[in-house]
């Protein structure tokens, strides 16, 4: 969209804006009132005469309802039409076209970093989780070809971008709709020729389809990192039959002992509480697995009941009551394991980038490690350098990471990595 707006200039003030473009979540109840919330609130100061747009999957999921109860919007559009955007506003139309949209040589404007881009793999999921209403708004599995994928990432490095996440719904199922099993291994090999190209993760990687040879191959990359990030959603053997995960606790745990036994290696996933005819024996089991198993970082969901899911369909539902408290049960025991995970960085030397001032303290800088996913997976406190040349946002160091804060590693810049 942004690509297609280049005649624009970008603000971030709401109340300054001709155009207000809100591309929401719809995918669980929480990101779903984050988005009307979002919506709402930037309507409130907004000017008169701009135009506030509400794209993505919350108004492709619910087009005709949020149509008839938010009158405040003036265009609607789904996940069909982000490359007509120019067209909808000036036609001061709505519009949801049937396809959903997948990019293929547009330009891309990126804000939020000047080194680091997430690129698209896919659109849409041929798993069947019970849980989950994505595929019933993005479609079956349609993935990129690799030149198009190749092209994208070689244009950003041209503008000066070096550092990539690749993302999609199911990202190891990757090419498995154009019959190729090995799709990410090859994608790597394509990304590693590209000259410029210095970091790489892939995020959101499904259990059945991530085989021990895409993580030997990402283990062998001198691009890629380490970096595993696998949502598991539960431990229980029967739990996961009932998701419909594909996987059982074997064969999950299989991977994710692997995953860990790789040097550097840094393991995310995340876990739902409360689904239908989850046992406090099996929410005890995956309580005791997130405590002991070692990961980075853990997101935890309370269940969402979402209509087109088989979960939906499903008796034995958890009452509100204890879902919340089995979620904060539960991110009670990872925020624990995150604590020892940081813990354990305190006295090494990584490899971080700094992003800029602190919001904390003008003589702090902030930073990540070079591993980790930007916003995602935390922050780094620079507070000291043994260099003595003037640091560079953007730009790899040789760090010390020297004490934890709170939630928050300090370090200390010894050199430049480039
Ligand atoms: S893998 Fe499962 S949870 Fe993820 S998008 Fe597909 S159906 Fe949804």
């Amino acid at each position: 969209m942004m690509g297609r707006l280049k005649n624009f200039e970008l603000t971030d003030n709401n109340e300054d804006a001709d155009v207000i473009i809100v591309n929401t979540c719809g995918f669980i109840d929480a990101a779903k009132e984050e988005s009307l919330n979002t919506v709402l609130s930037l309507h409130e100061a907004r000017k008169e005469d701009s135009l506030l747009v509400m794209a993505g999957c919350l108004s492709e999921r619910y087009q005709e309802e949020l149509m008839e109860q938010i009158p405040e919007v003036d265009i609607f559009t789904g996940v069909g039409d982000y490359e007509r955007i120019d067209e909808l506003l000036q036609e001061k139309k709505s519009r949801f076209s049937d396809e959903v949209y997948l990019i293929d040589g547009a330009e891309r404007v990126v804000t939020g970093s000047t080194y680091h881009a997430y690129i698209k793999l896919s659109e849409g999921c041929n798993q069947t989780c019970s849980f989950c209403a994505i595929p019933s708004f993005k479609g079956k599995l349609h993935s990129r070809n690799l030149d198009s994928i190749a092209k994208e990432v070689e244009s950003l490095v041209a503008k000066g971008y070096w550092d990539f996440s690749f993302v999609s719904q199911d990202s190891s199922s990757f090419l498995r709709d154009q019959n190729v099993k090995d799709g990410l291994s090859l994608l790597m090999q394509r990304i590693e020729l590209i000259e410029g190209v210095k970091s790489a993760r892939i995020l959101y990687l499904y259990p059945s389809t991530t085989t021990m040879s895409l993580l030997k191959n990402i283990a062998k990359s001198k691009i890629f990192h380490n970096y595993f990030d696998m949502p598991i959603q539960h431990v229980n053997d029967d739990m996961l039959r009932i998701m419909k995960r594909g996987f059982g606790k074997e064969k999950t745990l299989e991977l994710l002992d692997f995953m860990r036994s790789l040097p550097n290696s840094f393991v995310r996933t995340s876990f739902i509480v409360g689904h239908p005819h989850e046992t406090q024996e099996m929410f005890d089991e995956m309580c005791e697995f997130a405590a002991n198993f070692g990961f980075d970082r853990v997101n935890v969901f309370a269940y969402s009941d979402e209509e087109t899911t088989s979960a939906y369909e499903m008796e034995n539902k958890i009452s509100d009551e204890v879902k919340a408290e089995r979620a904060e049960i539960l991110g009670n025991i990872v925020a624990e394991a995150t604590k020892k995970s940081l813990q354990k960085e305190v006295g090494q030397m990584r490899q971080i980038v700094i992003d800029g001032e602190s919001d904390e303290h003008e003589y702090l800088l902030s930073a990540r490690e070079l591993l980790w996913a930007p916003e995602i997976d935390g922050e780094i406190y620079v507070n000291d350098r043994s260099v003595d040349t003037d640091l560079e946002f953007g730009k790899i160091y040789n760090a010390k990471i020297t004490e934890l804060v709170g939630n928050i590693l300090t370090a200390t810049v010894d050199n430049v990595a480039e």
